[in-house]
């Protein structure tokens, strides 16, 4: 095991890295950005270093500044954490040359998996079932057209080296197309340095449900059962539960046998998601794999009692999963919310500033993952989003009656938040029944709904 680890990231995830190491017995080198010098890591971690100035690529981008703080600390490994370098192989690849071990998969199936549409042609190669599309990247507007005639509109274009919900574009015709394609290839040059696109049918409200994998470094790979995050707001996930509302047991255990199967294709090894569309009739659809921690890990963590971070740590440091999948039991319901410094009425524009009111909730069941404190001043440079809820319940509608409780006992002012638009969601007859799709943040403004 290692005895000390820098985590390169900041806010809640930071957080809960070093609380895993913590309890692991691992020391922890924080990094950090002249913005984040008050960050909760900072203080939480044995030794914090800053890497630059505010903006992302000076500091939590800024490869070399994260290098040479690894080598001054005289750390044996680095987590990533999610965002930032967490899916960057060429940061995986340096860590490697550098004698520090990436706390993730091998920097093959990163590349592997960032280009998407490489990923979907080797698992449709495979019999994985995938949305019909454009067979890889699209070269002009006129292949374009022919792919989308061929799937029958409506299409969706997205980046390969997408992200986020970023760089991706409807059509619904020959005219929309056209622009469809050219605004999602300059979007995807602009947000990710690669202007390729490809094509996917689009599913009519569809539902988000993927599939927790641990691999570890000799081929043996057990799956955390699914999560649904079919709740989102332009392609960002904003609700996430687990188990899904709408898997029985036989396709659980038939989505849960293809994503193993996606994960060993890949050769993949550490923790990874496969993420799958489902359509209205129950197909399910691969649509790729996030090759990192992902935000609402806590969910699984909640219904299978495992604690994913440290499996991640266990693995990097070379050893072998402790459990196979039979000993993997799931237990009740579990529900994450996500915070975000945002005001919901103001068509969710970020709402940075001072946190002067904080009353975070408590009691049974629930658990808050945040980097914020009382006078915490949230920064304009980062994601919005600030903490996660998450609950856990015997059943669904204990975990829906426990967050609701605790997202009312949750003050924090006067930045906007995210806490009323989901206390609202929590009163929503079609979200009680679990019977939503990827469109009901939409539905439910056009509805009137104002927070
Ligand atoms: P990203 O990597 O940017 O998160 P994804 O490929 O995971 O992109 O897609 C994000 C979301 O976009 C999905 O959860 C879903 O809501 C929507 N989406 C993606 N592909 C399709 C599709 N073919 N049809 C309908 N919705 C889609």
């Amino acid at each position: 095991m290692f005895n000390k680890i820098l985590i390169a990231n900041r806010g809640e995830v930071a957080v809960r890295i070093i609380r895993a190491c913590r309890e692991l017995g691992i020391r922890t080198v924080a990094v950090f950005s002249k913005a984040d010098r008050e960050s909760l890591h900072v203080r939480l971690a044995d030794q914090a270093i800053c890497v630059g100035d505010s903006a992302s690529q000076e500091s939590y981008l800024n490869i070399p500044a994260i290098i040479s703080a690894a080598e001054i600390t005289d750390v044996e490994a680095i987590h990533p954490g999610y965002g930032f370098l967490a899916e960057n192989s060429h940061f995986a690849e340096v860590c490697q040359s550098c004698q520090i071990t990436f706390i993730g998969p091998r920097p093959e199936a990163i590349r592997l998996m960032g280009d998407k549409a490489e990923a979907l042609k080797l698992m449709k190669k495979n019999g994985i079932p995938t949305v019909p599309g454009s067979d890889g990247i699209i070269k002009d507007s006129d292949e374009a057209l022919k792919v989308a005639r061929r799937v029958k509109y409506p299409v969706i274009v997205k980046a390969a080296g997408g992200g986020g919900g970023k760089g991706m574009r409807t059509a619904h015709n020959d005219g929309h197309l056209v622009s469809a394609f050219m605004t999602a290839q300059a979007e995807a040059e602009k947000a990710f340095s690669n202007p390729a696109v490809y094509i996917e049918k689009y599913i009519e409200e569809p539902r988000h449900v993927e599939v927790q994998i641990l691999a570890d470094n000799y081929g043996a790979t057990v799956h955390l059962g699914e999560r649904d995050c079919t709740i989102q707001r332009n392609h960002q996930k904003l609700i996430e539960e687990a188990p899904s509302p709408i898997l029985g047991g036989k396709l659980r255990r038939r989505i849960g046998e293809v994503a193993l199967k996606c994960a060993r294709l890949a050769h993949y090894n550490n923790a990874g998601t496969i993420e799958f569309l489902v359509d209205k009739d129950r197909n399910f659809y691969f649509m790729e794999m996030n090759t990192r921690i992902q935000v609402e890990h806590p969910v699984t963590e909640l219904v299978t009692g495992i604690d994913i971070v440290k499996e991640q740590i266990r693995i990097a440091s070379g050893e072998r999963l402790r459990f196979r999948q039979e000993n993997i039991r799931f237990h009740g319901w579990a529900i994450e919310c996500r915070i975000n410094a945002e005001d919901p009425d103001k068509g969710f524009t970020p709402s940075p500033g001072y946190i002067k009111t904080y009353r975070p909730p408590g009691g049974p069941r629930v658990r808050l993952d945040t980097h914020i404190y009382p006078n915490y001043l949230v920064p304009p440079f980062y994601d919005s989003m600030i903490a996660k809820l998450i609950v856990h319940g015997n059943d669904r509608q204990e975990a829906i009656n426990i967050m609701k409780r605790a997202l009312d006992e949750f003050e924090i002012g006067p930045v906007k938040t995210t806490i009323p638009l989901h206390q609202k969601i929590f009163r929503n007859p079609a979200f009680l029944r679990g019977q939503v799709s990827t469109h009901f943040i939409e539905t439910f403004f056009s509805n009137g709904n104002k927070i």
